[in-house]
């Protein structure tokens, strides 16, 4: 008896990239990369495992690495896990290599979660980020929000909400702290029975409940706000004047403190207005002046953010903008004698730097057609009997409505194609 073989699926909470959409990605994580560099960032690519340690500075009681990390002991028994996201790798980087600062980097690839997948939120998911270590100015904070928002206004977003706020210097963060603690303390009857450990140990984890009673709470407690050092307000104010001077809109928002634990100073967040509540956060960032030390580097401070694509994506899809971007395919070469002509005239179009395709399997006259039109081309050249013999290509634009058909001599065909394509020759 024949045994039937096992299938299988992606994991839970993963997904293929698949061929159409593929492209709309290549296209946006291209615009990103663009972008970054305008601003003068260039590109990081760290490892896609790291020592659990490297992570555990996130914060013990965040979410992030108390629920959500993937670890696991390699094979020579050492604690790594699968990176959930991309600032503390990268201070990692800094510590290790110790480059000139301000070191301005971005970075784009997958990060993992162990998150209860839904709409735009998955296991492995992906981020594009930047990160820019070693200078307090305000200004680096307003570059890099104005980044952010370019990235956004680039992919046609309009309905988006830009969220400011401060978290002040270690010393706000830990009185507010303290009295977040005691209002929350107070009123732990009231706060949703799924939170209320998270009130008593993290209280500013509470902050960023999704949970309704617990939100009821939070919006009658101490803002940060009212907490600010002259210092952290000077940042602040400059942070905000400098938003205003980039005519970047953004509301204030005292309860924003970020899933994670290293936040100082100014924090951030993008929210698509045309997303549902439990995803709508495309991009969130903040300074970090503590994390660098943290890993064992001197005291030096940072700013950066993360921005999801699926959810950049999802956001796009939202509002019906950045499309999949055209087909590349320019030319089909259609050969219904043994196929030695698509072979040969696809290789010296792809040579003279032409996208071009073809059918294999020796398909029919209309086969090949169908295929030829399906993939977008502009052009299909047509090989028979009858060119064979002549030496010449019957050339077809596929895009314009009389199918009207030209006899060009084979020798001429790349530089009559660069012409109606209307590449330079
Ligand atoms: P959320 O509140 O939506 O869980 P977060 O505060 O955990 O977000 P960050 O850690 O700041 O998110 O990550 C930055 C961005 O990465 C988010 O704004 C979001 O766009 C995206 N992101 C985070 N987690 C996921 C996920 N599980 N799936 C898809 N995108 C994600
Ligand atoms: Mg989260």
């Amino acid at each position: 008896m024949s045994k039937k073989a096992n299938t299988f699926q992606t994991p839970i909470g993963t997904k293929d990239l698949l061929p159409g959409e593929s492209a709309r990605w290549n296209e946006a994580t291209r615009q990103l990369g663009r972008i970054a560099e305008r601003f003068g960032f260039s590109l990081i690519d760290t490892p896609i495992f790291e020592d659990v340690g490297v992570f555990s500075r996130i914060g013990e009681g965040t979410d992030v690495v108390g629920k959500e990390m993937y670890e696991f002991l390699d094979r020579g028994d050492r604690a790594m896990a699968l990176r959930p996201e991309g600032t503390a790798a990268i201070c990692r980087a800094f510590v290790q290599h110790r480059p000139l600062t301000p070191w301005k980097v971005y970075y784009t690839g997958p990060y993992f979660r162990y998150e209860a997948p839904q709409a735009g939120r998955f296991r492995q998911f992906h981020q594009y980020g930047v990160e820019a270590i070693g200078s307090d100015d305000p200004d680096i904070d307003v570059e890099v929000i104005a980044l952010a928002w370019n990235v956004l206004q680039g992919a046609g977003l309009r309905e988006t909400q830009l969220l400011l706020n401060s978290m002040g210097d270690p010393e706000t963060k830990s009185r507010y702290q303290e009295s977040l603690g005691e209002f929350l303390l107070n009123r732990l009857e009231e706060i949703d029975p799924a939170d209320r450990e998270k009130a008593k140990t993290h209280p500013l984890r509470a902050l960023d409940s999704k949970r309704e009673a617990t939100l009821a709470v939070v919006s009658e407690a101490p803002l940060i706000t009212e907490y600010l050092s002259t210092d952290a307000e000077r940042h602040f104010d400059r942070v905000a004047s400098g938003l205003k001077a980039l005519n970047i809109p953004f509301a204030l928002e005292p309860k924003l403190v970020r899933g994670l634990d290293y936040y100082t100073h100014t924090t951030f967040e993008f929210q698509s207005l045309a997303l549902e509540n439990a995803q709508n956060t495309v991009c969130g960032g903040g300074r970090y002046n503590g994390l660098v030390e943290q890993l064992g580097g001197p005291a030096t401070p940072g700013i950066g953010f993360a921005l999801g694509i699926e959810r950049l994506l999802l956001a796009c899809d939202a509002e019906g903008s950045f499309p999949s971007p055209p087909t590349t395919t320019e030319v089909w070469v259609i050969d219904v004698t043994d196929g030695s002509s698509a072979r040969d005239l696809t290789n010296s179009l792809r040579e003279a730097g032409i996208a071009a395709d073809r059918s294999f399997d020796q398909r029919s006259m209309r086969s090949q057609m169908r295929s030829a039109d399906r993939s977008g081309a502009a052009i299909a050249l047509i090989v028979g009997e009858q060119e064979l013999s002549e030496s010449v290509v019957t050339l077809r634009k596929l895009r314009d409505d009389e199918a009207d058909q030209i006899s060009i001599p084979r020798s001429d065909i790349v530089n009559e194609v660069r012409l109606i394509l209307g590449l330079e020759s």
